[in-house]
């Protein structure tokens, strides 16, 4: 079994290298986040400076890393990737950054997962372009300052919540990346059919588009998995015939929503009778992190008009029992 997910892990890790947008213009979507990035990125070049450390967060599979490639490809400077978990030691962080060359860019995803010791040597680094290195014991200790190259951090989380108030500060451009429209899937679609060399039509980029849960990567997922069904069951071409057949069979329903976010609305009509309910007895009942659903699951959910904030808690829309095909009761 592990093999197998690893499988699929480095097939999808490969899939998205290869659908992944190289500069700014063949980015679809996020108007706002690419006008601000290319002023910003226009005026550290012409000052030749770094740019200031950037700092994106939103749901999983909207582009964070995909940005930030883009930038250092802009840049024409150096990417660095590494992700919060993968640096355990205040040593490791201090290498990555001794080892950067002037301007570079330092991607560090999950960013909210980095230990306190990691993080306190990020202070100085992100502010003052130097590292404080401890040299010695107890009383012979003595602290040596290192230079080190300006650089570009850029952070991304899909938790900003749990960002300490320390880190978060040092940021000196903060974007929230949204849901992608429909309009922007369908574009998204169609350029990672092309690149992939996939028939498809017009309706058949749409119906992906309408079940992509707002997002680049599930589109892209769906993508291929419905060529597989439109190879084998059809002609090959992506027809909203051959979308909807796979589709169905691979349980993405007409709003884009998986089993999970199903779940999480069925609790709230059932155990809970339509709330309104609070997002840690949702989350126990689920066995699920209250913070994963408050800001991985619930703002597609929202933005489908399918749960409400309330004072007093969650509640679910005439939307949501309508989708599930459950009769309200009075
Ligand atoms: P995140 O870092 O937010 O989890 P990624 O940057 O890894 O998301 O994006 C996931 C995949 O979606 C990428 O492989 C990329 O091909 C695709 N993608 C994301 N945003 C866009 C976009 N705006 N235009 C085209 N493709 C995109």
């Amino acid at each position: 079994r592990n093999i197998i997910n690893t499988d699929i892990i480095t097939e999808e890790k490969q899939l998205e290298k290869n659908l992944r947008p190289k500069y700014l213009n063949e980015y679809i979507g996020q108007e706002k986040i690419k006008s601000n990035l290319k002023i910003y990125i226009d005026a550290a070049r012409l000052r030749k400076e770094s740019l200031d450390h950037i700092l994106f967060y939103g749901p999983p599979g909207l582009g964070k890393t995909t940005l930030s490639s883009i930038i250092a490809a802009e840049m024409g400077v150096n990417l660095k990737i590494t992700s919060g978990p993968a640096i355990e030691k205040p040593g490791e962080i201090a290498a990555i950054l001794n080892n950067l060359s002037e301007n570079d860019v330092l991607f560090i995803d999950e960013i909210h997962r980095l230990n306190r010791q990691v993080e306190e040597i990020l202070y100085p680094a992100m502010e003052d372009f130097a590292i404080d290195i401890i040299l010695g014991k107890e009383s012979a200790a003595r602290s040596i300052r290192l230079d080190l190259p300006k650089f570009t951090l850029i952070g991304a989380t899909t938790r900003a919540g749990l960002l300490s108030a320390p880190l978060r500060d040092r940021f000196g451009i903060v974007h929230k990346l949204e849901f992608y429209n429909e309009g922007e899937l369908k574009n998204i679609i169609t350029r990672s059919a092309m690149v992939l060399g996939i028939e498809i039509d017009e309706k058949g980029a749409c119906e992906i588009a309408k079940r992509s849960r707002g997002t680049p990567r599930l589109a892209n997922r769906l993508l291929k998995r419905v060529r597989d069904f439109a190879q084998v069951k059809y002609d090959g071409t992506v027809t909203k015939e051959a979308a909807d057949y796979a589709l169905d069979i691979l349980d993405v329903d007409k709003l884009g929503l998986d089993q999970n976010d199903r779940e999480i609305l069925s609790v709230i009509i059932e155990k809970f009778a339509g709330g309104p309910v609070g997002i840690d007895t949702i989350a126990a009942s689920l066995n699920e992190d209250a913070g994963t659903l408050e800001e991985v699951y619930e703002p597609y959910l929202m933005m489908q008009g399918l749960i409400n904030r309330t004072p007093r808690g969650r509640i679910a829309t005439d939307n949501a029992y309508k989708h599930l095909g459950i009769i309200k009761e009075k």
